[in-house]
């Protein structure tokens, strides 16, 4: 082990490196080639209070993951695309998804949250589940021109995707399977 005393000449180096570092007694020790009980010691003897050093990520107390884990609780979350979740968090998508990854590992958020990438079929589906117009209106209205095999897509993998709010009456109905068998065969 070093030594106990710390060097004359070195006080006020290792007085600045106790004030402004968060580097371990241990590293201390070695720079200065003494002991880590001797840094500690003098550290004491000083009175020096040591700056916190930069914790770990705590989901606990990190507002981000707070106010992800907050959004991901909103009816139909995995419909807000990544473009809507910076805006309401405040930050960018690059940082949400950081820490959206820690909280999908921790099961702290459902693993479908945060996966819409596109805008448009962000606004198709907001759309589709406060008004009653037939989905192809709607692709139309945004811009998609597969929206239900997207729905149906979207189903397969486990989005809760409730039924139209549009009434398909007879003759639509005809229509949507008509069309479904023609792309069977095409
Ligand atoms: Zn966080």
């Amino acid at each position: 082990m070093g030594r106990t005393g710390i060097l004359q000449g070195k006080k006020d180096d290792l007085v600045k490196d106790l004030k402004e570092t968060s580097l371990s007694f241990e590293k201390l020790g070695k720079k200065y080639e003494v002991s880590r009980q001797a840094i500690y010691d003098f550290c004491k003897r000083q009175g020096i209070e040591r700056p916190k050093r930069p914790r770990g990520h705590q989901t606990g107390e990190c507002r981000l993951c707070q106010k992800l884990i907050q959004i991901s609780k909103k009816p139909r979350s995995e419909f807000i695309s990544i473009h809507t979740i910076p805006k309401e968090t405040g930050e960018s998508w690059a940082k949400c998804y950081n820490h959206l990854r820690t909280l999908r590992d921790k099961g702290l958020v459902s693993q479908r949250f945060g996966r819409l990438r596109s805008k448009k079929i962000e606004k198709a589906y907001a759309i589709y589940f406060t008004k009653r117009l037939p989905i192809r209106t709607i692709g139309r209205k945004v811009g998609i021109k597969n929206f239900q095999s997207l729905i149906r897509q979207h189903r397969r993998s486990g989005w809760n995707v409730p039924p139209s709010l549009y009434v398909y009456d007879g003759r639509e109905k005809r229509r949507v399977l008509s069309e479904v068998q023609r792309r069977k065969h095409a």
